[in-house]
């Protein structure tokens, strides 16, 4: 909603093309939107779980994980990727999650 800086009267939107712009209908001032409508909006998501390990799993991000030595459960092979993540009360230790160098299986580190 916006008011007319003119008269003060409501204005409302029209489209010259794809373009929106602002109208005052009582005086005929118009103006385009000053914001860009392509702004980014970043949205704060709290990811579960799954949904963590998923954002793990893409390649670019696991070329920056540390590796450690760690026996896959479903191939067998000795060195995973791993990393912490705060899954419980903020006040107990993070879970370590590893993926496999060789198959990619994901498994967390049960205590
Ligand atoms: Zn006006
Ligand atoms: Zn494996």
């Amino acid at each position: 909603m916006r008011f007319c800086p003119r008269c003060g009267s409501l204005m409302v939107v029209r489209r010259a093309g794809d373009q929106p712009y602002w109208v005052c209908p009582s005086c005929g001032y118009s103006e385009l939107p000053s914001e860009p409508q392509n702004a980014t909006i970043v949205e704060k998501i709290r990811h579960s779980e799954k949904e963590r390990i998923i954002v793990v799993n893409r390649a670019e991000e696991l070329q920056t994980l540390p590796r450690t030595s760690a026996q896959c459960p479903k191939c067998g092979y000795g060195e995973a990727y791993y990393w912490l993540m705060q899954t419980r009360r903020a006040d107990e230790p993070p879970t370590r999650f590893f993926k496999c160098v060789r198959c990619g299986h994901v498994w967390r580190e049960y205590d």
